[in-house]
């Protein structure tokens, strides 16, 4: 059961959590786009505000990211009576100038040269990896560049220019309860709840500098949102990436080459298509993949099959050996026709479901899945009634879905490397499908 509180222009969805004894709270704060353009304000604030709040919620877990759309404070609390600490952890975002001092240790200048110095080490930890570029890079290259939940962290070169003070505009611009959504996933009481969020909503308010809600702001359209389109010389994109119709190359010299191969399901697709049927075709890809390593031609480097149900991508990461690429693609081949054949799917299914059904209840502890989900869908959809669609999907219907998706116009492939060594063998395999 799905409940929306609202006081004071301040949203709040509470769930029912039956899993577990816990309290999950996420907040959303919408990004401005002056900042996703430029120079990655957002995020410079949210690590700011870790760095002087992480010891005051040392029994909880608590973290954050910022994306293109909006910047997420998660909060774990392993308790179902979590009133006292929403009520904290409001304060310490929205009422900053009601707590004695933190203000000003917020914007002094120790504190930022401080936070500063740790994000450039996350950004060069980001951007040296080469897996992780590749993934980013190609999400975004099937998703059409629409895909709002991408990091958005920034680069080197603007953070050096960043100023305190901007940092501090951008706080009393864009950090209003009205502009925010917070997400509550609890076995607690719902009305306690309620009347903890009105209460503090009610006192937050002559705290917070702004008293209107940013004029753009997007999360307020929710749950339809619009879709954030990356803008130009995307930050992970280098500036000699090729893209052809249905393959991106990131000409990168590492020792070896990676590549991700993905199958768009919902543009495209029939409106019938159910997600938990997705899901499912998914989890098999998966298991043919390991079956598929265990007799050679190529490896994973990570086991990562990832399903976003909004932008309808199916898509996996495969690490590749230097010289064993047009090996691996045969294999890549191999595994996608292994989805066209009834016998072998009858004989996997049951395990496949059993799989999508233990990862449904992992998201229900990743707060972050959790919170995005229930956003968007601000419906009846529970954990029930997911569980309940993924059992009824039969091997006909995957059958079917898979020869759907596998064809030349959902297929994609993204390969980074050396441009040189890995073109010729992306193009053969571009011609298979
Ligand atoms: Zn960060």
């Amino acid at each position: 059961m799905i409940q929306m509180v609202k006081n004071k222009g301040a949203r709040v969805i509470i769930e029912k959590n039956k899993f577990f004894n816990t309290t999950s709270i996420n907040l959303f704060i919408p990004n401005n786009e002056r900042n996703i353009n430029k120079n990655g304000i957002s995020h410079f604030l949210e690590h700011l505000i870790l760095d002087l709040i992480s010891k005051k919620f040392q029994d909880e877990i608590l973290g954050a990211r910022t994306t293109r759309l909006y910047t997420n404070y998660y909060l774990n609390c392993f308790t179902p009576s979590a009133e006292p600490i929403i009520e904290k952890f409001l304060r310490f975002i929205f009422a900053t100038k009601s707590i004695p001092g933190y203000y000003q240790r917020l914007f002094c200048r120790e504190q930022f040269l401080y936070t500063k110095k740790n994000i450039i080490a996350e950004i060069k930890e980001i951007t040296d990896n080469p897996h992780r570029v590749l993934q980013t890079d190609f999400i975004a290259f099937v998703g059409d560049g629409k895909i709002e939940f991408l990091p958005s962290i920034g680069s080197i070169r603007t953070l050096e220019n960043l100023k305190v003070k901007e940092v501090e505009n951008y706080m009393e611009e864009g950090y209003n309860l009205k502009n925010a959504c917070l997400v509550i996933f609890t076995n607690g009481s719902f009305t306690s709840i309620k009347n903890t969020i009105i209460q503090t909503t009610n006192n937050l308010l002559e705290y917070q500098v702004r008293k209107e809600p940013l004029k753009n702001n997007r999360l307020s359209k929710a749950p339809s949102l619009e879709r954030y389109y990356l803008p130009e010389g995307f930050p992970f994109c280098p500036n000699d990436t090729k893209i052809n119709e249905r393959v991106l190359l990131i000409n990168k010299d590492t020792e070896i080459c990676y590549i991700n191969v993905g199958f768009k399901i919902s543009s495209t697709m029939p409106s019938t298509l159910n997600f938990s049927e997705a899901y499912v075709l998914a989890a098999l890809l998966v298991d043919y993949i390991i079956e598929a390593i265990s007799s050679g031609g190529f490896y994973l480097i990570k086991p990562l099959v990832y399903l976003f149900e909004n932008e309808g991508i199916i898509g996996c990461n495969l690490g590749l050996g230097e010289n064993e690429l047009s090996l691996a693609l045969e294999k890549i081949k191999e595994v996608s026709n292994y989805l066209k054949d009834k016998d072998r799917i009858i004989d996997k299914l049951p395990m496949a479901k059993r799989k999508c059904k233990m990862a449904l209840l992992h998201e229900a502890e990743d707060l972050y899945k959790r919170a995005v989900f229930l956003f968007r869908n601000n419906s009846n959809i529970t954990f029930e009634s997911k569980a309940k669609e993924i059992d009824e999907v039969e091997a006909d219907i995957i059958e079917n879905k898979a020869s759907y998706l596998i064809n030349r116009e959902n297929l994609y492939i993204g390969a980074l490397g050396k441009i040189k060594s890995i073109n010729p063998p992306i193009m053969k395999f571009y011609h298979y499908f």
